[in-house]
Parts: C-alpha cells; structure tokens; sequence
C-alpha cells in the first residue's frame, strides 16, 4: 500500500467536527474489560475535561493529579484512539519501564486500537509495523515505552503522555524537549502525588488549576473535596480498639456551608458526581497550561468508609511515629503533595516527667517488653543509648552518653540487664571488621545503614512484604573464636548476627517521634545536655543520589555532632525487628487493573 494515499485518505476522514465525547462514545469499545464495555461520559466523568483539553489546539499542557483507581488506564486508551483518527501526529507514550509499557500494549490498548472502527483500515497491515515499542501507521508512529534517558532522546514527537511522572521527576523536563516548541504539541502529566520539593510542583503550578466540585445539593454552593468534610464516629470498644462496624455505619459527607449530610451510598455519591463540574481557582498560571487534581473522595465507586479505616490505621501508625501510611494516604488516595515537616508536630524538645538515675540498677520498668542497647563506633570511642520499649511501643531513655572502652561498654550492658542479642552495635563503617569481632566476643547484633528506600523480604506467609530491615543474616568474624571444646581445641570461626536497615525512612519515624516527645517518646529530666544537641544535629536536605541521579530527600548532618540521634535510629530500628513498632511499609491497595465500572 501506497503509504501517500494511505495518509490522504486518513485525511479525508479527520473532518469530524463534533464534540470528542460523541466520538469515542459512538467509536470506542473496551473488549478486555468485564466492567465497561465502551466509553461512557457519564462513567468517568472527571476525565471529560481532559478530553476536551487534549483537542482543544489551545491547550498546551494539562497535568492531573489522580488518586489510584479513578479510571485513569481507560481514559488514556480511549484518548490515544481518538489521536490515531483525528489528531494525528509523532506521539510518544511514556509509562515507568519498557516492560509495563510493554505489557499495556498487548493487554489493553492493542484490543482498543482493534475494536475501534474508524482504526480499521489505518492500522498497518504488515506485522513489522506494530512493535513492543510502538505502531508505526502509515499517517503516524505512536511511541510506547518505558522512563529512560534513551527514550527520552529521540526524535520530536507532537503529543506526549508522561504517565505516572512522579517516578521520574528528573526525566521530565527531557521529555518535554521532544515536543521542540512545536505550536500544536500538547503534553498529558498524570500522576499519583509525591513527596514535596519535587519537579512536579512547577509543572502543577504553571496550570490554571481546576478543582472537581459538587454543588450542594441543599444550599447550592459549590463544595471542594476536603477530607475534613467526611465525619465519622470514632468508635472503640472498651479496651480501645477500633468498632469498624459502628464506625462504617457513621460514615457521612458534611456540607462546610449548610452542615447538609450524604449518606455513604453508592447512590449519593453518584448523585454528587452528577452534580460535580471543574471550578478554576482563577490562580496565575501559563495560558494554556491546566492542572487538575482527582481525589478518591471523589470516585463514587470507593466508599467513604474504605478511606475512612484506612485513615484511622495510619493514624494509628503516626503515633507511634509511622508515617508511611498517611504519606501514602495523602499522596494516593487524596492526590496531594506530601512534605514531611508540614505533618510533624513543631519541634519542642521537653524533658519527660522522670530521672535515670533512679533505674541505674537494671530493674524492669511497669509494662516493659524490651530494652536494647545501640552502639555508636568511633575510631577510639563509642557513643551509646540504652532504651526501654513498652508494650504500647512508647519508650524512655535509660541512658545516654560517650563511652571509651569495650570493658565499659560490656559494664553498662550488664548493669542495666540488656539481652547480648539485643546490644547493637554499628557496622556501618571503616571499621567493621573490627567491630565483628567486639560483637563475636559478647554475642551482640551488628547493623548496617544503608540509602535503601525499604528492602523486600519474605513474610511469614512466603509472601514478599517491604520493611526497613533486611532479613538476618550472618558474618563471620575476622579472628573471633567461640570458646574451645574437644573437637574444636582452637574454638569455631564465630559467626556475627547482623542486619541491614535503611537509614533515610527510620530517621523519619526518629524525627516524629522526638517531635511528639512524652508520653510516646521519652528522655529523662537529668539527660546530658549533649543528648539534646545531638538529637537536633540533623536536618532534611534534597540531594542528587550519585547513582540513579535523581533528587531526594536525605538526612544529613548540620555540622553538629549526630551520634546519638544515629544511636536512636537504630533503637528504633531494632524496636521494629522485635515487633514493638509497626514495621511492614503500610501501602494503599493497587487495583491491578485501573479501570471505571459499568455505568450504572
Ligand atoms: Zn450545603
């Protein structure tokens, strides 16, 4: 086939001058789905506007911050159907790896590009033209593939989707490079949210930004989604646990106008939906660039209640000083930037109402489950906080402070009845090896701080889980000996207990919980006034990772000495390996397929 005439004759039919939405309505089908069998304004209907951007020639850029599971996957393919037939032109479609974007093809958009009549005869014929990485038609090539440098490099496209962008934050602004200023080039951002400083909040702030309001169906106004207006009862039984029961049938959106109650029903959610529109918030912004943000309080299909529990889990979670919950929360579910300090209660370092000295003999404090001894090594020194976790996961200071010998080390071990397992001592240095042996000799734990995000482990059901420790593992010490016996006269090589944790999301929950102090977190009346220094001697700093070259947040020193707050860090850490802090990585639920219902 001529690809000339091929081209002319997609040309002919580009002559659709109607609503977009009658469009894919009349055209788009989705055979993979048991849900939603063809495109339905009415299903999405936050997606229409996006819609309506991508073919309007005025739109440059729209950027939509989506909460998981609000139907993003089927608008984007029926986008892409509606650019093959009527607004042709290069385009590239970006998704995190080769292989997801790989996998998106076969699974959804290839079944779409086929059952879309007008495609019919616009799809190419030989086989060689539909690739992994992409569709060459015979009037366009449509470009898939994953967030990577070589993909970001190639020749200028007109339309560009960067789909869940916040992963690759640094590759952005090389993508938006392929568009080389062309005056028709338009580029869809969607994403989760992230963690703030990130590139995105530029582009978030260059759009006029849209917000998705209901107008009251009492008092008329329109109502933006906040999540202080869902209430609920906080329902617990006698012994404090949460009464899901009773909680779930509380649930209830509050007008912040006229107090007007909406059930948690599928239908009044719906009817809300039905009542909603985009409101700009009339913000500065570049003409042309609009932002919008989808909230699952939005998404009528997720019941209120669902977020509701699992906000009070990760509420539960960030007072014993895991955020990840409300992180992941915020960011997947409300679709809103994240910022660690914005959540942290003011700093305000007070001693509790106690004095270590009272508890130097060792002797268990009411409601003890553990007490661990961390370990800082220096060249000829060591600093050291012993702690006492309770049963509820708070905790005190027992003590604190610079130590010079081994000997002294063992004597505070001792006197204060820490468990040789439970002594821990920081591997994360020049001198392990060394250290090895000093932990061989007692039997003490060694740990090793790594920039490691999480490490995934086995659970104990054989399931992979995300935590911030790495399963046990063992190291032989350089000259450590067990003690002689019969067999082994010399004494066997002895073998070092030692865990890896990562350093960055621990001192996280070490901020926190020193931000929120007694009763959680406790230091003594009579604690060194080096203790307090210390526990301030680290701030957070956006830093370039030398290896994936891209920008994240890091503890860092601030020229203060830090060993103390490192000795912290690792009671928290050991706190988590003995179960007295949460310590698997709290995630929202992925739906595996991201998809609308039927249209009800
Ligand atoms: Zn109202």
């Amino acid at each position: 086939m001529n690809p000339l005439t091929d081209g002319a004759r997609a040309g002919i039919r580009l002559a659709y001058a109607g609503d977009a939405l009658d469009w894919l309505e009349q055209h788009v089908r989705f055979p993979h789905s048991s849900r939603s069998t063809h495109f339905d304004r009415h299903t999405a209907p936050w997606w229409n506007a996006v819609i309506h951007d991508f073919a309007d020639p005025t739109c440059r850029q729209t950027f939509v911050q989506a909460c998981t599971g609000a139907g993003k996957s089927t608008a984007l393919e029926a986008l892409t159907c509606w650019a093959v037939a009527q607004q042709p032109g290069p385009m590239l479609s970006i998704t995190q790896t080769d292989a997801t974007s790989a996998e998106w093809m076969a699974t959804r958009l290839m079944p779409v590009l086929n059952a879309c009549e007008p495609l019919r005869e616009l799809m190419p014929t030989n086989r060689h033209h539909v690739k992994k990485d992409g569709i060459y038609f015979a009037h366009m090539a449509l470009m898939l593939g994953g967030a990577n440098s070589s993909n970001a490099q190639e020749k200028s496209v007109q339309t560009l989707f960067l789909d869940e962008c916040w992963q690759y934050s640094d590759l952005i602004t090389q993508f938006k490079k392929r568009l080389h200023d062309r005056w028709n080039g338009y580029a869809l951002l969607t994403s989760q949210s992230y963690e703030e400083p990130h590139q995105l909040t530029e582009e978030w702030r260059a759009g006029e930004e849209f917000v998705w309001c209901h107008k009251c169906p009492a008092c008329e106004q329109w109502v933006k989604p906040e999540w202080v207006n869902i209430k609920y009862e906080e329902a617990k039984n006698e012994r404090g646990e949460w009464n899901w029961g009773e909680l779930v049938k509380s649930v209830r959106h509050e007008c912040p106008h006229c107090q007007h109650q909406t059930p948690d029903t599928m239908a009044a959610r719906r009817a809300l939906t039905q009542r909603s529109e985009w409101i700009s918030e009339g913000n500065d912004h570049v003409s042309g660039y609009r932002s919008r943000r989808v909230s699952a309080q939005s998404v009528y299909w997720i019941r209120w209640s669902d977020l509701v529990i699992q906000w009070c889990q990760a509420n539960d979670a960030k007072h014993l000083g895991v955020m990840q919950g409300i992180k992941d929360f915020r960011m997947q579910r409300l679709a809103q930037p994240w910022q660690l300090e914005a959540e942290m209660p003011a700093l305000e370092l007070e001693a509790a109402e106690y004095f270590v000295n009272e508890w130097q003999d060792g002797r268990p404090m009411p409601d003890e489950a553990a007490r661990v001894m961390a370990i800082d090594v220096q060249q000829d020194h060591y600093w050291v906080v012993v702690r006492v976790w309770l049963k509820n996961g708070h905790s005190r200071l027992l003590w604190a402070g610079k130590v010079l010998t081994l000997d002294q080390l063992r004597e505070i071990q001792t006197r204060l009845k820490v468990p040789d397992k439970r002594t821990m001592m920081d591997a994360g240095n020049s001198f392990h090896g060394a250290v090895y042996d000093r932990c061989a000799k007692y039997g003490w734990t060694a740990l090793i701080g790594r920039a490691e995000d999480h490490f995934t482990v086995r659970g104990p059901d054989g399931k992979a889980v995300k935590r911030y420790y790495s399963a046990p593992d063992q190291v032989v010490a350089p000259t450590g000996r067990t003690a002689p016996t019969p067999q082994f006269p010399q004494g066997k090589r002895a073998q070092v207990l030692f865990f890896y944790w990562a350093s960055d999301p621990i001192k996280d929950i070490l901020a926190n919980l020193r931000n929120t102090g007694s009763p959680v977190w406790e230091f003594p009346q009579d604690a060194a006034p080096e203790y307090v220094r210390h526990m301030n001697s680290e701030r957070k700093r956006a830093t370039v990772d030398k290896r994936t070259k891209r920008t994240r947040l890091r503890w860092t020193q601030t020229g203060r000495p830090n060993h103390l707050w490192d000795c912290e860090a690792m009671q928290v850490l050991t706190a988590q390996i003995l179960g007295i802090l949460p310590d698997m990585i709290q995630e929202a639920p992925q739906e595996t397929v991201d998809e609308a219902p039927a249209s009800a």
